[in-house]
Formats: structure tokens, sequence, C-alpha cells
């Protein structure tokens, strides 16, 4: 068994990136610039957020977090992103979800310009990734498919299964395996609340990728022999032994499963960090647009 180890391929693409930007910056371009939208105060988004920010000081991004408060009503938020779209400083921006009830996150993602869009969930950018053109990956998604290039995880012919089809994760995850490119060239079974069999549709998995928001749902009996199993669930559980007050799960019961695979990302440290490094390349993508 081998771990997919995100944090330490993170950090050899975030090095990467620094490169890049130094040589851009260095040839006259500006230095790339994302802004992160929070809205309210939800503790893992905070979180999130923060990770972000650092990790743009660490390749010499600027950045810029936005606070805005829980009670912003859907118009003003709706405001606030059209003076980000219009913001020349600014290569990109994220606004980090989910959103408080009262605002409709469709909403939100629509009015986001596609080409500032780096988080890749406008419609426009999720049909130029559907036809396999050019575009903003989301982030998750791209950051499971760098991680198994950089593993070279043979994908071809494999059957893989995604557990959960959310717009952000699921869905664009199952798009991305089966296109005709590597990582890709998957058949591809896209699963969710409703499966029948889920377990049996799982245990003849190769490729499993987990995003369903369910702690340690996914047991050894779920798991095929010699599979590669792809962790995306963050579930925080209250844990007073940790400073933080909280421990991290992710869907797989990793002890009894890693055993049985022939890849597996932890958590945390397996999907997490790759989300924001893709973060990062999009948005030096974005920088670097001319059009
Ligand atoms: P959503 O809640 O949006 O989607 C969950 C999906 O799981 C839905 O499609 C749902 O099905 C499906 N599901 C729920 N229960 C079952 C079940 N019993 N059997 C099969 N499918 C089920 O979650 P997200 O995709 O946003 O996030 C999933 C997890 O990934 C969360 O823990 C989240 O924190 C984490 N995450 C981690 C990221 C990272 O960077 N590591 C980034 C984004 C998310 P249905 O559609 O039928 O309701």
């Amino acid at each position: 068994m081998e771990i997919l180890d995100g944090k330490l391929t993170s950090a050899s693409i975030k090095e990467e990136i620094a490169q890049d930007v130094a040589k851009f910056v260095a040839s006259g371009g500006r230095k790339p610039h994302l802004a992160a939208v929070l809205v309210g105060e939800n503790g893992a988004s905070l979180t999130y957020v923060n990770a972000k920010v650092k990790a743009c000081e660490q390749v010499g991004f600027d950045s810029t977090l936005v606070q805005l408060p829980v009670s912003i009503s859907e118009e003003a938020l709706l405001s606030e992103i059209d003076k980000l779209n219009k913001d020349a400083s600014l290569d990109g921006f994220i606004v980090q979800l989910p959103l408080p009830d009262h605002i409709d996150e469709s909403k939100v993602t629509m009015a986001i310009n596609p080409k500032k869009d780096v988080d890749g969930f406008h419609p426009e950018n999720i049909g130029l990734m559907a036809l396999n053109l050019p575009t903003f990956l989301p982030a998750t998604p791209f950051g499971i498919v760098q991680m198994l290039e950089r593993y070279q995880v043979e994908t071809s012919g494999k059957h893989c299964v995604v557990v959960g089809r959310s717009h952000i994760v699921g869905s664009p995850m199952s798009i991305l395996m089966a296109r005709n490119a590597y990582p890709g060239n998957c058949t591809v079974t896209l699963t969710h609340s409703r499966t029948v069999n889920l377990k049996e549709i799982c245990g003849t998995a190769d490729i499993l990728i987990v995003a369903l928001g369910k702690p340690e749902f996914i047991t050894a009996e779920y798991v095929k022999e010699g599979a590669v199993i792809v962790d995306v669930g963050i579930t925080r559980i209250a844990d007073d032994s940790k400073k933080s007050g909280f421990k991290l799960l992710g869907d797989v019961k990793f002890d009894e499963v890693a055993p049985k695979c022939a890849f597996i990302t932890p958590v945390p440290g397996g999907v997490g960090p790759m989300t924001i490094v893709s973060l990062l390349k999009n948005t030096l993508q974005a920088a670097k647009r001319t059009d």
C-alpha cells in the first residue's frame, strides 16, 4: 500500500508555482492576485479560507480576504461580486461555500465572471471542462487528477466509482475520470444516496473516489483488494484531547481499508492540500491570460 501524500505533492507543486511566479514577475508580469470572500464566521470555512490566503503568500501571490457578515442580503453579496468582477487588480476570486440559507448559491456562482472563476464552478467553465477544452477545472477534482498523475496511477480502462454527485466534487470528478485523457479513460459509475447496492458497486471499483461527507462510511467490505482509494470527505468530530477541540475524519475507515489497497489518500493531508494548490494553479493561469 502506498500513501497518496497530498501534503508532500502539494508542497512540490507550490515550489513549481513559486518559481513560475518569480519568472512571470521578472518578465514584467504583475503578481497574481486572488481574493476570497467569506460570508459569516463558520469555523471550518474560516480555516479553509485562511489556509488559501496563507498558500498565496507562500507562492508569492497577493491575496485579499473579503469578510462579510452572515446577515448580508443576497442582493448586497451579488453587488460585492460585481465589484470583484470589475476590479482590474484581481485575477481571480472565490466565494467560500457553504453560504447562509437565505442566499441562493447558484445565483452567486452564476454572478462570477467566468474568467475570474478560479474555483471552476461557473456553468461556462463546467461546460468547457465537459468538452475537454482548456478552462479552470474545479479545484478539488483538479487536485485529485494531479495527484493521480504525480503518482502515475494507471487509469485507462479501469472502473472508477465515484460516491457523491455534488456539483463541486462528485459530478465533475466523474466527468474528468471518463474523459479521453490521462488521468481519465475510465469506465465511470457515479453513485449517490439513491444508489441501490452501493457496497457491491464499490466492491468492483479499481479506483474509488468518495465524497459524501459521512465519516468512516466506507469500510473494508466496500473495497476490492488492490483498489486505489481517494477520500475527499472532511468532517470535524469533537475531540477533547486535541488543542483545537476536534479531529478530522474522512469518509473512509482508513485503518481497515488501507491494508487492502494499492494507494490511499489520508485525511488530513490528502485531497485537502491538493485542492488549495489547484486553486493557486488556476489563479496563475488567470493571471497569465491575455484575452
Ligand atoms: P454534498 O453534501 O454536496 O454531497 C454529498 C453527496 O453524497 C450527495 O450526492 C449525496 O447524494 C451523496 N450521499 C449522501 N449519503 C449517501 C449515501 N448513504 N450513499 C451514497 N451517496 C450518498 O457534499 P460535497 O461533495 O460538497 O462534500 C463531500 C465531502 O467532501 C464533505 O465531507 C466535504 O467536507 C468534503 N470536501 C472536501 C474537500 C477537500 O478539499 N478535501 C472539498 C470539498 C468537499 P444525493 O445527491 O442523492 O443527496
